[in-house]
């Protein structure tokens, strides 16, 4: 991927108000790629994990955002338990996710969860639906 970087007050604040939304110190990750090796859907993904916060160091918004990885986290913090400086991925993917403009509509409602669905999908399915996927 071909980057060009910048350091001016957009990068500056887009960085901030990641670490703003997430709670986490992005600044923490030295990329010992721990995260991304752990992560049980890294092989789907477009960005790894670590790569995300690499990116996200450098700025480089666009890219982060146009990511279909945001929406492959199952938050099951896998990378969060192997990380040695406990940053929470999952926190810094929901940042992100957060940022997306348009929001859009809702993709997963909960009038689409019938009686019998919400029998059979663990709570934690549930719950991410809900997160990722509504408005
Ligand atoms: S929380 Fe997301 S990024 Fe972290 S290991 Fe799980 S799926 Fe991968
Ligand atoms: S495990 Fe933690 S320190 Fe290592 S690359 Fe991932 S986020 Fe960064």
């Amino acid at each position: 991927m071909r980057v060009k970087l910048r350091a001016g007050p957009e990068q500056r604040k887009f960085i901030e108000r990641i670490e703003e939304l997430s709670g986490e110190d992005i600044f923490a990750c030295y990329q010992c790629g721990r995260c991304s090796a752990g992560c049980p859907v890294a092989l789907e993904m477009d960005i790894l994990p670590n790569q995300v916060i690499r990116l996200i160091q450098l700025g480089l918004a666009e890219e982060v955002l146009g990511s279909k990885t945001l929406f492959l986290c199952a938050s099951c913090f896998t990378c969060q338990s192997r990380c040695p400086k406990g940053i929470d991925m999952a926190r810094v993917m929901e940042a992100v996710r957060h940022l997306l403009e348009p929001k859009g509509k809702d993709v997963c409602g909960p009038d689409e969860i019938t009686p019998e669905l919400a029998k059979e999908l663990p709570q934690q399915v549930l719950v991410s639906l809900f997160r990722k996927f509504s408005k």
